[in-house]
């Protein structure tokens, strides 16, 4: 971890996205944030002690991950979306004994739960995914009944919910997420206290007929729009800004050129900024020569290829540039040129890429 590097991660932003996601579902709708990969590259030491107040639950990717909320203290329902399979015993055994929720996706992941109940003496609750098209984790839709059946019958095993997850919900033609929708329902019922889950971001945006008993927003928690076409319909507010500091500036004659490559080459007498940032600290490579940073409210673009752990920036119009100044890399500020979702645009990916991948050098504070 870099500790010049600082993600500064607002509180009463993470509120008011809460508060929108709320107001789009209904009283009794469970919301359950998705916190995987450190919540998406947000810094779950910081996002913890917010989000553990305002969520019903919590979903995760890994069981590591969902012990983790554990050690920290979290007692309420904890669902994680990858099979314990490849895990060690002991960690099979303490989700069993930490109640954590496996999901069942495979005959293989039920029999390594049941295993598991069987060593600890406890009961383990799961849920059934349904593949209902979008052909990644999940039990064919044709097999579910069959599925929920061998489940009931399997002891140390209780169902406690079915879900499904959305391939195009987050593009404006619906026509596929509404056959998944229907084939979902095809499932049901299954009785007794099972809950069904189905909603992403997108879904909790613009399918309110997809809400059921809980929902799992993760991008919308940060403040980022799931995709370009949801683009701007809610007003989340992105939580994550990212700071660094220039540790050198110099003046570079016209003609000089930087960077790998030499990709660049001023075209006036110039002055520049080294910014300790680079793609090993998960500032995309493919920015180079296109992004920007903010130093002063002013824009600096970076200038050549990004290295691993530097770039180059153009200060020339920028007054009082020093050694040590701060560097805006990522700005809250959703219309600025350096926002995730600009970044994204022009690094060709998702806002989820950008902020997963920024997360891991650098230090987490919570702001305001
Ligand atoms: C990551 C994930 C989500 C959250 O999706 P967003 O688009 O970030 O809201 C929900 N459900 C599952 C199964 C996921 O893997």
């Amino acid at each position: 971890m870099k500790n010049y590097l600082t993600a500064l991660i607002s509180e009463s932003a993470i509120r008011h996205n809460i508060a929108v996601l709320r107001g789009l579902i209904g009283h009794d709708v469970k919301l359950c944030p998705v916190v995987k990969d450190d919540c998406y590259g947000h810094g779950m030491d910081v996002l913890y002690p917010v989000l553990a107040e305002l969520a019903d639950g919590f979903a995760v990717a890994s069981p590591t991950e969902a012990l983790d909320l554990r050690h920290r203290g979290y007692e309420g329902f904890i669902l994680c979306f990858l099979s314990a399979y490849f895990d060690d015993y002991d960690i099979q055994d303490e989700l069993v004994r930490q109640g954590i929720t496996q999901t069942v996706m495979s005959k293989s992941a039920l029999a390594s739960a049941q295993a598991a109940a069987e060593r600890t003496g406890g009961t383990a609750p799961v849920h059934l995914k349904i593949d209902t098209g979008m052909g990644r984790l999940g039990v064919p839709a044709r097999q579910a009944a069959d599925m929920v059946t061998t489940i009931k019958e399997t002891p140390g095993i209780k169902l406690t919910g079915i879900y499904t997850h959305f391939a195009t919900a987050d593009e404006v033609d619906k026509t596929a997420t509404v056959e998944q929708l229907k084939i979902f329902k095809t499932v049901w019922p299954v009785g007794g206290d099972v809950i069904h889950h189905a909603a992403n971001t997108a879904a909790i945006i613009d399918l309110p007929e997809t809400h059921f008993e809980m929902v799992r927003p993760g991008i919308a928690v940060y403040g980022c729009h799931p995709s370009e076409q949801l683009h701007n319909r809610i007003e989340f507010k992105p939580c994550m800004s990212v700071m660094a500091k220039l540790i050198a500036v110099k003046h570079v004659p016209k003609g000089s050129r930087c960077g790998y490559g030499l990709t660049h080459e001023y075209d006036r007498d110039s002055r520049v900024g080294i910014v300790p940032i680079g793609y090993g600290d998960g500032y995309f490579r493919n920015l180079s020569n296109k992004a920007v940073v903010r130093i002063n409210g002013m824009d600096a673009p970076v200038c050549g290829r990004v290295s691993m752990d530097q770039m180059t920036v153009d200060v020339t119009d920028i007054p009082d540039v020093q050694v040590g100044g701060e560097v805006e890399i990522i700005s809250s500020d959703p219309a600025a040129p350096n926002s995730v979702e600009n970044l994204a645009r022009l690094a060709d990916t998702i806002s989820y890429e950008i902020t997963c991948h920024l997360g891991h050098n650098m230090q987490h504070v919570l702001v305001d």
